[in-house]
């Protein structure tokens, strides 16, 4: 079912402030992730936090490409949590 698909099942996390603006997300997941003019990444369709943190929940389908986007940053500012358990994952 659609609707199952949909389902949000995580929680992506970029801790902004520290983004070193490599761009290696954009290239894994271009679907999900923009360089900006300030030359860090966002997460594209995200929430911006008063503290420049952002969030986007994801879907199951979504959280592959995510997570190599994740795997990829030589920073390590890119987080995802599963959401039934709050269970960070990297
Ligand atoms: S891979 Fe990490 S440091 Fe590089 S642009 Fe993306 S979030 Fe920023």
């Amino acid at each position: 079912m659609s609707e199952e698909k949909s389902e949000k099942t995580h929680k992506l996390e970029h801790d902004r402030p520290n983004c070193i603006g490599c761009g290696a997300c954009v290239a894994v997941a271009p679907d999900f992730w923009e360089m900006d003019d300030d030359g860090k990444a966002n997460i594209i369709k995200g929430k911006r936090k008063p503290d420049e943190t952002e969030e986007k929940e994801i879907s199951e389908k979504d959280f592959k490409v995510n997570m190599e986007a994740a795997e990829s940053c030589p920073v390590n500012v890119i987080h995802i949590k599963r959401l039934k358990d709050d269970e960070k994952l990297i």
